[in-house]
């Protein structure tokens, strides 16, 4: 089976992943975006230029239409028909023709379709075309058209191919048309006609893009007209891909549906736009004009912000990936090891519990850092009690309850030697204040920077269950059960070692000597037995209480606040006074006169439980059944 390291590996390194790769994306977004912004806006840029320049292109031509239809010269013409004013008109459109230099042809067709005057430019000269190679004209569509329109009317015809006798004049020249009605006295008197070169069209296109950005324009049917290299004009020559949109049908759908955007076709980027030429009542065809970034997709930025993208995961992937796996390899290794050590500290824990020996490990200043059960049940102190307090100081006695000098604690001798030592006579307090003889050896751990010691010590007085019960008796009043004075000196001079400053209680009950003399000794020592009782539901476990004298009993608290302590003496006052002892249904009445006080400083036994005396015999004195308190 797989450590749970590492069967956890390749949600990791998906986690890795994918935190690389969501901080790659915020970090490449916003120039991304920025970018696509200034693209977007240069694409518009284009497009606007692209349109001002055909707007422009168009208008020019309506202008020199607009002068010769108004022409003054060409109202004479058609009001006196005589040959005079016919060359005086045929001369005004020779003129505009050699000015502007922009008109294949300019032509007046009257309504019959007859060319009346044709000014055709060659080689960069204008010339009047003689009248016996004027043409009848009234087949073609822009005759037609431009014959049907209202005064002030024009048509723009299609951008088309030239045609010469019925053929398409090469090399290829596109043409577009400018036709006005004339009329003279509301009477229509026939139509001018511009052939306007489309190569100049598309050249003031181009000029009007960057050099990058190719011109492209299509008819409203699709039909390629610039921009579409062997496509172009095919649509009229005739060829498989005449028109766009019968070769793409999907992308022309596309394209229709919106006035203006972008289309990537072939592997080119085309931005293109919707477009008819403006002008006042101006008949124009729609065109799809566009411009053509070359090898280029339009998402050609996404791409690359993409592939970026990709290359940077890779790359900090192969970075961080085996950072990833070590720290992986690591935490396995390391949780492997603590585990083996919880196994051996567990293993440990139930040699030294099973042992049978006592055992505290010190460290250098003989504080507490370990011990084990058996420890803990002979000197009747728990490993929390202990940990960090100073043993020696805690438990080492000398055999009349007095702390040991330093100098002869072989803990605090190994310590400061490094020597193993051993005593088969130690004196060690326990917790009840019981003093136990023990078997003792220390043994050094560490070096002499940093030191420690193991005790391993074992009750040399307590082996039998006959001892134990002696030493039992030994603590306890026989009478009632309470600990004798001994035991209760003793053990409050450890509570006094080992907590801080303790209050203490006397307490003497009150003209004992009359229930001796009124009811006999033997009731005597049943009120004295009840008590005990009464005062044993008062007190805590931990509160030491016993019996120091025939009716004198000593109460000590962990319990330093003078208020607390004076609350619980009248309240034992009280339960004595309220519980009187019943004999033979005989209620024999008690009470209890209390001195108490509290410990000052480093203040002896003796002289504290003097104060507590002094207390008590103004309490008796001023009338008994008080508790009186012993400022100082
Ligand atoms: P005070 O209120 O002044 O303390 O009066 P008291 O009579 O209690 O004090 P006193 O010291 O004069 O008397 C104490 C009596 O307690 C004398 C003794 O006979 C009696 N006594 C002491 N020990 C025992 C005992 O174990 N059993 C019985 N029955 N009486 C005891
Ligand atoms: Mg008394
Ligand atoms: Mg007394």
């Amino acid at each position: 089976m797989k450590a749970p390291g590492y069967r956890l590996l390749p949600l990791k390194v998906l986690l890795v992943l994918a935190l690389l790769a969501a901080g790659i994306f915020l970090v490449l977004r916003p120039g991304y975006q920025h970018e696509v912004e200034l693209q977007d806006r240069a694409r518009q840029h284009r497009m606007q230029q692209l349109k001002i320049a055909f707007d422009s292109f168009i208008q020019q031509r309506r202008h020199d239409l607009e002068v010769l239809v108004h022409s003054p010269a060409l109202a004479l013409y058609l009001n006196q028909n005589s040959n005079f004013h016919a060359d005086l008109a045929a001369h005004t459109f020779l003129s505009v023709s050699a000015l502007h230099g922009h008109y294949d042809q300019i032509r007046f067709i009257d309504n019959t379709g007859q060319e009346q005057i044709r000014v055709n430019r060659d080689m960069g000269y204008s010339y009047l075309v003689e009248e016996t190679e004027l043409q009848n004209k009234q087949h073609r569509y822009y005759v037609q058209a431009g014959l049907s329109l209202a005064p002030g009317e024009a048509l723009l015809s299609e951008l088309d191919l030239n045609l010469e006798h019925g053929q398409v004049e090469m090399p290829l020249k596109p043409m577009l048309r400018m036709v006005e009605p004339v009329f003279n006295l509301k009477e229509r008197q026939g139509i001018v006609v511009l052939n306007i070169y489309g190569a100049d069209l598309l050249e003031n296109l181009q000029l009007a893009l960057p050099e990058a950005h190719e011109v492209v324009l299509l008819n409203a049917r699709g039909g390629w007209l610039a921009g579409g290299g062997d496509k172009d004009w095919q649509f009229i020559l005739g060829g498989p891909e005449a028109y766009l949109s019968e070769k793409n049908p999907e992308l022309w759908q596309h394209i229709e549906a919106s006035e203006e955007g972008q289309v990537t076709h072939a592997g080119d980027c085309y931005s293109y736009r919707w477009y008819r030429a403006e002008g006042r009542q101006l008949q124009a065809p729609r065109w799809l004009l566009a411009e053509r970034a070359s090898g280029r997709a339009c998402d050609a930025l996404y791409t690359q912000y993409r592939d970026h993208g990709i290359g940077l995961l890779l790359f900090s992937a192969m970075v961080s990936l085996p950072l990833v796996l070590l720290w992986v390899h690591w935490r396995h290794r390391y949780s492997h090891a603590r585990q083996r050590t919880e196994m051996s500290e567990q293993q440990l824990r139930l040699i030294t519990d099973q042992v049978g020996q006592a055992l505290i490990v010190v460290d250098g200043q003989g504080n507490v850092s370990w011990m084990n059960p058996e420890a803990e049940r002979v000197l009747g102190w728990s490993e929390g009690e202990l940990s960090g307090r100073n043993l020696h100081q805690l438990v080492h006695v000398t055999s009349d309850g007095k702390m040991l000098h330093e100098g002869e604690c072989p803990t605090m001798l190994t310590l400061r030697t490094g020597q193993r030592h051993h005593t088969e006579h130690s004196l060690f307090r326990s917790r009840q204040g019981d003093i136990l003889t023990v078997r003792l050896t220390v043994t050094p751990y560490g070096n002499a920077l940093e030191r420690g010691a193991i005790l391993s010590f074992s009750d040399n007085s307590q082996n039998t269950e006959r001892e134990r019960r002696l030493r039992h008796q030994a603590s306890t009043d026989e009478l009632t059960g309470v600990l004798n004075r001994r035991a209760t000196l003793a053990r409050m001079q450890s509570l006094m070692d080992t907590t801080g400053p303790v209050g203490v209680m006397l307490l003497d009950i009150d003209l004992f000597k009359q229930v001796n003399d009124n009811y006999g000794h033997a009731a005597g020592d049943q009120v004295l037995i009840h008590f005990c009782r009464t005062i044993g539901t008062l007190v805590r476990r931990e509160d030491l209480f016993g019996r120091i004298g025939g009716e004198e009993f000593l109460l000590v608290l962990a319990e330093s606040d003078p208020q607390g302590l004076l609350q619980l003496a009248e309240r034992v006052r009280q339960a004595v006074q309220y519980s009187p002892c019943l004999m033979d249904d005989i209620e024999v009445p008690v009470t209890v006169s209390i001195g108490a006080a509290v410990q000052q400083g480093e203040e002896e036994v003796d002289t504290l439980i003097a104060r507590a005396d002094r207390a008590l015999y103004q309490a008796k004195n001023q009338g008994r059944n008080r508790v009186e308190w012993s400022p100082m």
